[in-house]
């Protein structure tokens, strides 16, 4: 089986391509995971990759597809194989279904998880970390006992840029722009399916396990 996993910044995707992939017994992939392995390893495709992200330019395509397409058809994915953070556009969906066909196999369903803009707003932009130790925390959803002070070590809590209000704003602009036509291209496909990730943890991830043994079968 194999699943593309599609979900903005602080929509939880990663805590559920972790489980959903644990669950269903398929090798979890994220693409960030392998941008950072081929980066610390110093690999071809890392050191091309490693310019673009430094600078905050998506990774080409030329370096992305053969770099997850890559991974996927190695022994431990044959079995079935769990997408996150890949693919983004058509290009790559394209992509990745021709380099599946190659190998005969395919994208049983692409699951979009469903998060309102507003509410992945409240969750992002109210990212603080501690200067000592990074420890993170949310003034929204998981506050520190004292405002503005890390409860672990008592150091000054701040804001990264990356996570106010307009930065946020900006890359969920990105996100809902490309992810548009990605779920046209799936739906048009028959494979999307649709689930509220706006529920508590578990809910989300026992409607995930229903609806793709549902559309799975
Ligand atoms: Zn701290």
């Amino acid at each position: 089986m194999n699943i593309v996993l599609i979900g903005a910044q602080g929509s939880g995707k990663g805590t559920q391509s972790r489980r959903l992939a644990q669950a269903l017994k398929i090798c979890y992939v994220a693409s960030g995971d392998l941008f950072r392995k081929e980066i610390s390893e110093q690999t071809e495709l890392g050191v091309k990759a490693k310019a673009f992200i430094e600078r905050g330019d998506l990774v080409p395509n030329d370096i992305t597809v053969p770099m997850v397409l890559g991974r996927v058809v190695e022994a431990d994915c044959v079995g079935g194989v769990l997408l996150d953070g890949f693919p983004r556009t058509i290009v790559q969906a394209q992509a990745l279904d021709n380099g599946l066909q190659d190998v005969a196999r395919a994208v049983n369903c692409a699951v979009y998880l469903m998060v309102p803009r507003d509410i992945l707003l409240h969750r992002l932009s109210g990212r603080y970390i501690c200067k000592a130790q990074q420890h993170v925390y949310n003034v929204n959803t998981n506050p520190p006992k004292v405002a503005g002070r890390c409860d672990i070590d008592g150091s000054d809590l701040y804001q990264r840029p990356d996570d106010r209000g307009d930065a946020v704003q900006k890359r969920l602009d990105i996100f809902f722009n490309e992810t548009i036509q990605l779920l046209d291209y799936y739906r048009k496909h028959q494979k999307l399916i649709e689930v509220n990730g706006n529920q508590a943890i578990d809910q989300v991830h026992a409607d995930l396990v229903r609806a793709i043994t549902e559309k799975v079968k």
